[in-house]
């Protein structure tokens, strides 16, 4: 991987720039989830039980260069102290002399949460200068902001290229897992992918074709399949337009060899509300005045089978309308069985995106999953093949 992580560096006495994301939703000036703040945890104290001055860099909405007082990180203070157990002080800038000065005035043990990046137009822009004064504050940089590795930025990118540079925690894992899936992992490997549309999963079905055995590919994209195979899918969610494209997705399966899972039964109603009245037909037979909202039980039978015979699953977007009963028995289904194989140490289960999270959350599977990704955009990116930036800066060019 050729990145180091906090055990690689001498943290001993040093300023520690440390990069987090810690964009959490904010209703009338309290904290309404704090899982982000949460999962930085483990860093700062291994940064302070090495004796370490952790000093936060973060951003905070999309203030777009300018201060914008409503995007100030100062209302975060008390909820980073509850998670931390640690002071935590605060600098309405984050650089310049009143940066320096609060940092030289840190105390030992106790953390600095320096003001919104993106409140200086050059963090977006990756601007040397911006990002040089930010190196003046600190002795080692560390990254520990994966969900914002896909940008960039002066404080994710450009910081990295002038200090000993580190991963911390949430990163090393996030990387971890991510290499554990799809870089070298256990074969074969099944991918689920769902969700509302082909169009936003372009690129993340064609690099999984090139690097999964089995790709299970369910959700409303998987009417778009069904379409290009000449099914009519009635009144279903399907980018008709897109069917070309499905078509070369199954091309190139055919010459990469991955095994390709479409729905082999359906879950149709004519409403798309909880508890709507519905029946399971043949993926062939959907009635031309119904929907599709899930996968069927004998399609839920073909994927267990991947799945028992799997060493590493990797999951992105449910199978069906999760948010509505009963069109989420096909994604609890096979979210219970993968936290179940995972138990029982015989598969390595990754999976990330919004409405997954959610939907393995809900399934009552996500605590049993070997790694769940709250990045987003990033495990999104790092899942279509792509380069992230942020990434790319760990490791020290030649
Ligand atoms: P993620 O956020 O995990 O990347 P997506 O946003 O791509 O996932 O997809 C989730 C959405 O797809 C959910 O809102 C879900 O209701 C919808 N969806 C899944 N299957 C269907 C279907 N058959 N018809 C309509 N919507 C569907
Ligand atoms: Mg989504």
């Amino acid at each position: 991987m050729g990145w180091k992580n906090l055990d690689d560096m001498d943290l001993g006495g040093k300023r520690v720039l440390v990069r987090v994301d810690i964009n959490v939703p904010v209703e009338d000036g309290k904290v309404t989830d704090d899982t982000r703040i949460r999962r930085v945890q483990p860093t700062i104290q291994d940064i302070l039980a090495a004796g370490g001055r952790p000093i936060l860099l973060a951003h905070f909405g999309r203030p777009k260069g300018k201060v914008v007082p409503e995007m100030s990180l100062r209302p975060l203070v008390p909820a980073l102290e509850a998670a931390f157990g640690t002071p935590v002080t605060f600098c309405a800038d984050c650089r310049g002399p009143a940066a320096q000065a609060a940092v030289d005035s840190l105390a030992e043990g106790a953390i600095l949460l320096l003001e919104n990046t993106r409140f200086h137009a050059g963090e977006e822009k990756n601007d040397g200068g911006l990002a040089a004064e930010m190196a003046e504050l600190g002795d080692i940089y560390c990254n520990d902001a994966f969900s914002a590795a896909h940008r960039a930025h002066a404080s994710t990118e450009g910081l990295a290229r002038l200090l000993p540079t580190c991963a911390g925690r949430l990163m090393q894992a996030e990387l971890e897992a991510l290499e554990s899936a799809l870089g070298q992992p256990q074969r074969p490997v099944v991918a689920v992918v769902g969700g509302a549309k082909v169009s936003t999963k372009l690129e993340l079905l064609g690099n999984l074709v090139e690097k999964v055995d089995h790709l299970v590919i369910g959700g409303g994209m998987a009417n778009t399949f069904l379409a290009a195979q000449g099914i009519d899918v009635g009144k279903s969610l399907c980018e008709h337009e897109m069917t070309g494209t499905a078509q070369d997705i199954l091309a190139k399966a055919d010459t990469t060899g991955c095994k390709i899972l479409l729905p082999s039964d359906v879950v149709v109603a004519r409403e798309f509300k909880a508890g709507a009245e519905n029946e399971t037909v043949a993926a062939d037979a959907c009635p031309a005045d119904a929907m599709i909202l899930d996968a069927g039980p004998d399609t839920v039978a073909r994927v267990a089978e991947v799945m028992e015979g799997a060493k590493t699953l990797i999951w992105n977007g449910p199978m069906g309308a999760f948010e509505i009963a009963p069109f989420d028995a096909a994604t609890n289904a096979a979210a219970k069985q993968a936290a179940a194989l995972t138990k029982a140490g015989q598969l390595i289960t990754v999976a990330g995106g919004g409405d997954t999270v959610a939907a393995l959350n809900q399934a009552g599977a996500a605590a049993d999953f070997t790694y769940i990704s709250t990045a987003g955009g990033a495990f999104l990116e790092w899942m279509e093949g792509k380069t992230l930036p942020g990434v790319a800066a760990l490791t020290p060019q030649a």
